[in-house]
């Protein structure tokens, strides 16, 4: 199993999770193996446990069984199911809730600066002199969050979807190595849900992500590899077009989505 990591260069293994709440079994021996820089797209009805699945990589939930390994840059592998949130987020897991939490009263630049990756407060940072390589960096992030031209502009007066890539950038100025974005064209119009499908294909290869959705014409337009989610269990995984023709997944998935 170790051989096969290495091979393929993965970042996150998931191997035979379980997760219940009060019998009901949320995950359910459930397999996944994210690759390195790799753009995986999540899909499955309501209630699928896409969002479990999330708070068990990220150490807000535990498995009953099961183990989550984090493979480090220089080889070591780490259990992620027995670190607290902090450190599973100190180690460049980062995640993007649905709502989106900015500063309102600060700068979409300053809210970029304060998230940057520095042994520093939100309060220390204000004062902090801002280095020639903070600046590029923030400079960076503006452009492929396509912010540059509201940097001066308070967080508050954003739109939605300009707050959910606010949110984003926040966590790219972590220089996160593996990004968790929870159903990030929710509440968004057409032009920014497509905006945001381009956002995270320009972040692959960069970060392994892991996009959960269920709007299918986003995950169309960002799909790789589509992992199909159902009853916490792995129904299907491949091509957008192999998961969408498929009969299994049309009937719990495509097929009930009309109903919802
Ligand atoms: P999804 O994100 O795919 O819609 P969730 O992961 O939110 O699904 O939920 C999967 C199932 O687990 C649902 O039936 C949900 O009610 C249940 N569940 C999730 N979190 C909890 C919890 N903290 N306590 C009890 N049940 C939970
Ligand atoms: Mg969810």
């Amino acid at each position: 199993m170790n051989t096969l990591h290495r091979d393929t260069d993965l970042v996150l293994s998931a191997e035979g999770v379980t997760r219940s709440f009060d019998g009901f079994k949320a995950i359910n021996d459930l397999n996944f193996y994210l690759g390195e820089g790799e753009l995986r797209t999540v899909i499955g009805p309501n209630g699928a446990g896409k969002s479990t699945f999330m708070d068990l990589i990220t150490g807000r939930t535990r498995p009953d069984k099961g183990t989550i390994t984090f493979h480090e840059n220089d080889g070591h592998d780490i259990d992620l199911t027995k670190l607290p949130e902090y450190k599973v987020n100190r180690l460049g897991i980062a995640r993007k809730f649905q709502t989106p939490s900015v500063y309102a009263q600060h700068t979409v630049f300053d809210n970029l600066l304060l998230s940057l990756d520095r042994p520093r407060g939100v309060f220390q940072g204000l004062f902090y002199k801002m280095t020639p390589e903070d600046k590029e960096a923030i400079e960076e992030i503006l452009e492929t969050i396509r912010l540059t031209d509201r940097q001066h502009e308070l967080a508050g007066f954003l739109s939605h979807g300009q707050k959910q890539w606010l949110e984003i950038g926040m966590l790219l100025a972590q220089k996160p190595r593996i990004l968790l974005v929870d159903e990030p064209a929710a509440g968004m119009s057409d032009e920014e849900t497509e905006r945001t499908g381009e956002l995270l294909l320009s972040l692959e290869g960069k970060h392994s992500i892991i996009v959960v959705e269920h709007d299918m014409e986003f995950i169309r337009q960002i799909a790789r590899r589509v992992t199909v989610l159902h009853q916490g269990h792995v129904l299907k995984e491949g091509s957008f077009d192999h998961v969408s023709k498929d009969p299994e997944v049309i009937s719990v998935y495509l097929g009930r989505q009309k109903h919802d």
